[in-house]
């Protein structure tokens, strides 16, 4: 043990006040929606921006740099892993980050993307891209000028997936994907023309909206998420956000007409939520009592959500509880049968309604497309045409309009470029930890089927989420699974699960 300096010991109280700002911030955005009347947004709109920035202002402080540079040679030669070696390194790399971005561009990028937000929720609503045309060529460019003062060696994307992915590469990244792309747009044709069909209609069954949020919490509950530390409330998008790691607010919405909405939303915001209760406490309020990445906390949530939401095992548990819950309902319905209902696959427009095995196609063309926009390899008018002829192309399908097809995220109207393709890293880091799982625990399957969820979220804790953001992915995927991502686990995983419900 080291005795803590005093220049750390005044580091870790800097971030504290710099942690405490942005928590703070984190709490008024939850109450905005979730609880906030319609009148409060342009008050709101005042605290949220004079929050952050100061927590900015703070945290980009010249005293905090000499802080930092004073640290890096107390802790050089300090055990790579530990709290305080982890700390200097991972915030130096944060601190570096935020000195680069001119405060001007910050401001100017929120400006426009408020405005721009407002036009997207009007082009949407009125399938009407040239309306928010404009607005995303101003996020555009300004994304650019992010990049270029960040800085990157090979493709101009870097800069920008580097802030959600850090230590992740554009060429990295594409490669992941032609190998998907290469194994699945001939696997989902091959399901829509000789499969056998897959009848989901008991997952349209009217069920109470009481019922279903009573269910949720009993999952909830199973799985290990700690309501002493956290709660979950209604919002119009399921979201989770952490105030503190003992303090984890969960989202979930639900619809009395398609039970699937609720259940998997709260299992998958679930899964988020147990990442946050599970980082170490001694990292609280440090900036370090976060995931690793947006992907990494994305494998998290699809762990729960699909590799045991949606197996036969959880079914096998809790169908017979859900009868349970919802008398008479559901009593003629067999675990074959809600199995294979939520794991229908069904190319589609949207993104968020995905299958498993199309959800990652949706990713691409938004990675590809974000890609040439940067690069001014597409004109933004031919965006529409663009963004179609890939959905034909990947998925089988064409937009009937524009609001179902290039205007249908909100990522690109908040001014995030290089956002999207943690999603799809999200759903492979979960595949390959959950084969490395399976050989650390060969009962998996028979524990998940008798409700045994706390051996599967005690290797999480001790191999994942205790360590916050200690490492990077690319660090953290080694140590935890011995090597580093590829598509193989994944593509395994589809076509097992796959061919079995569809008769390969
Ligand atoms: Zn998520």
């Amino acid at each position: 043990m080291h005795e803590e300096p005093e220049a750390l010991r005044q580091l870790r109280t800097r971030l504290g006040e710099v942690w405490d700002i942005r928590r703070a911030a984190a709490v008024l955005e939850w109450d905005q929606l979730t609880n906030m009347p319609p009148g409060g947004a342009a008050a709101r709109a005042e605290q949220l921006a004079t929050l952050q920035k100061t927590a900015h202002t703070w945290f980009t402080s010249d005293e905090m740099g000499q802080l930092l540079e004073t640290c890096r040679g107390l802790v050089a030669g300090w055990d790579y892993e530990s709290d305080a070696a982890s700390l200097v390194r991972v915030i130096t790399r944060d601190y570096n980050k935020a000195r680069k971005i001119p405060p001007a561009l910050v401001a100017e990028l929120a400006r426009v993307s408020a405005l721009a937000y407002e036009a997207w929720v009007r082009a949407r609503a009125n399938a009407d891209f040239p309306l928010f045309q404009p607005h995303l060529e101003r996020i555009v460019d300004l994304n650019i000028q992010i990049a270029e003062a960040l800085g990157y060696q090979d493709r101009i994307y870097d800069a920008l997936l580097d802030q959600y992915e850090p230590d992740m590469k554009t060429a990295q990244v594409a490669a992941l994907f032609d190998a998907l792309k290469a194994d699945l747009v001939p696997l989902v044709r091959q399901i829509a023309e000789k499969g056998r069909a897959v009848d989901a209609a008991v997952l349209s069954r009217p069920l109470s909206v009481d019922g279903q949020w009573e269910f949720g919490v009993m999952v909830l509950r199973d799985i290990g998420f700690d309501f002493e530390r956290g709660r979950q409330d209604r919002s119009v998008h399921p979201f989770t956000t952490a105030f503190s790691v003992n303090d984890v607010r969960l989202t979930t919405r639900l619809d009395p007409n398609y039970f699937p909405q609720a259940l998997f939303g709260t299992i998958h915001e679930g899964g988020h939520g147990l990442y946050e209760q599970g980082v170490a406490p001694e990292l609280e309020r440090t900036g370090l009592d976060d995931g690793a990445s947006l992907g990494i906390h994305e494998s998290q949530s699809r762990l729960w959500e699909n590799l045991v939401g949606r197996s036969r095992p959880f079914w096998q548990h809790y169908l017979p509880r859900m009868q349970q819950t919802f008398p008479g309902q559901l009593d003629d319905v067999d675990v074959e049968t809600i199995y294979r209902a939520v794991n229908r696959v069904q190319p589609s427009f949207i993104r968020v309604e995905a299958d498993e095995v199309t959800y990652n196609l949706h990713i691409m063309l938004r990675f590809e497309l974000e890609n040439d926009m940067l690069e001014g390899k597409v004109h933004l008018s031919d965006l529409p045409a663009a963004w179609n002829a890939k959905m034909r192309d990947y998925l089988g399908v064409v937009p009937t309009d524009d609001a179902v097809g290039v205007l249908q995220d909100v990522h690109w109207s908040g001014g995030m470029l290089g956002y999207f393709p943690t999603y799809a890293l999200g759903n492979l880091y979960s595949a390959q930890i959950m084969d490395q799982v399976r050989q650390d625990i060969p009962d998996l399957a028979d524990r998940l089927a008798r409700g045994e969820f706390g051996v599967l979220l005690g290797w999480l804790r001790e191999k994942i989420h205790r360590h916050g953001r200690k490492y990077t992915p690319t660090e953290l995927m080694q140590r935890v699974t011995g090597r580093e991502l590829s598509a193989a686990s994944y593509l395994a995983y589809i076509h097992t699960k796959f061919g079995e419900i569809y008769g390969f």
